[in-house]
């Protein structure tokens, strides 16, 4: 144990990645970019992290934001959820805790949205307690250097990968073992074929003695992909044009799109959306234009979206399934926080820039 942790910290002091995270100390920072990076490339996160913490410095200005000012900043990132509860636990913190993120697990565990994972990340990280954190990358590493040969998923293996995570972080310098293990997984240790002649455990690898490591961790097969088909309109009224939000839980809670909804097995586009237009917003349209489709893979499902402009609709609006509307000008549409297949799906209406009748 003691020659791995040594073997880690001296490679992870010489070879880490230099992330915009690494540089502070402020355990708020931190807070942002562990929650930034769940589910999230490093890359990816750079550019959302910089702007989010130029627009919300600290915990008050976080606590004190607009909703819609946090979501718009998190758009694109995903998993929109995480924003929500950034935004519940700031308040909280800012109430409970004197603006200052609690230093212990449990506390921390208490906070909206922070699990076993960040309640171990800032723990560690921020607050340097001997604290485990187990993600994909660590679990990876972990599995291959002990030689675990069965299910990573499982519950027994779950609780093994926390508590040789937990012996390791028992140790000098917890924070910086947990990153070593993480950043040893995102470049050297990496899915398919690891790259073990530049690894620092290469003599204590269980796989690379037994020559597997490529075949770990065990992932039983996922669930197939479903795919779901919907449409949604852009309908115009006196030069305005209708949002709708979805409500705050589930997928893509929060985010404004324009009205439509998922069609039923064997519907046809064009009659999915007079249907969804009259059960989720009250609303019938004479014409509809066919204007195009886009299509997005989230993580459990691919949705191809099919759009159309519609004439100005009748009848008042009344939601089922969403939790407000607006009318609004096209370019104000564009600001409202919106999911990345709403992006994709307002440039199919040329930048929004005819509103219609
Ligand atoms: Fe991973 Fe290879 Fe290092 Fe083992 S020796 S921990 S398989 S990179």
């Amino acid at each position: 144990m003691t020659a791995i942790r040594r073997s880690l910290l001296r490679w992870y002091r010489a070879n880490q990645r230099d992330l915009p995270w690494r540089r502070t100390r402020d355990p708020y920072a931190i807070w942002i970019s562990e929650t930034m990076l769940q589910q999230t490339r490093v890359e990816a996160v750079i550019p959302y992290y910089e702007r989010f913490l130029d627009r919300f410095p600290d915990v008050a200005a976080l606590a004190d934001a607009d909703a819609d000012d946090v979501l718009g900043a998190w758009a694109g990132l995903g998993y929109y959820s995480r924003a929500r509860n950034l935004q519940a636990a700031a308040r909280q913190v800012a109430q409970s805790h004197g603006g200052r993120l609690p230093d212990d697990v449990d506390a921390l565990r208490a906070l909206p949205g922070i699990g076993r994972y960040t309640a171990g990340a800032l723990a560690s990280i921020a607050f340097d307690r001997p604290e485990p954190i187990v993600d994909g990358n660590v679990a990876r590493v972990l599995s291959r250097l002990l030689g675990i040969r069965e299910d990573i998923k499982s519950p027994a293996v779950v609780r093994r990968l926390w508590d040789e995570a937990a012996a390791l972080a028992k140790g000098p310098s917890p924070g910086d073992l947990n990153q070593a293990l993480m950043e040893l997984g995102a470049t050297v240790c990496v899915p398919g074929e690891p790259r073990c002649p530049r690894c620092p455990l290469r003599r204590q690898c269980d796989a690379q003695r037994a020559g597997d490591a490529a075949a770990l961790p065990v992932q039983t097969k996922k669930p197939p992909v479903k795919s779901v088909a919907a449409a949604a309109a852009w309908l115009p009224r006196r030069g305005k044009v209708l949002a709708v939000r979805r409500p705050p839980q589930g997928l893509l809670g929060g985010m404004w799109e324009l009205p439509g909804g998922e069609l039923e097995a064997r519907e046809e586009p064009a009659a999915g959306l007079h249907r969804a237009l009259r059960e989720r917003v009250g609303l019938r349209v004479r014409s509809a234009e066919y204007v195009g489709r886009v299509d997005h893979l989230f993580t459990h499902r691919r949705l191809r979206l099919h759009l159309f402009r519609c004439d100005a609709p009748e009848g008042r609006t009344r939601l089922a399934g969403f939790d407000a509307h607006r009318w609004l000008s096209p370019k104000a549409l564009a600001t409202l926080p919106h999911a990345a297949t709403m992006r994709k799906a307002l440039a199919l209406f040329d930048g929004a820039s005819a509103p219609g009748t």
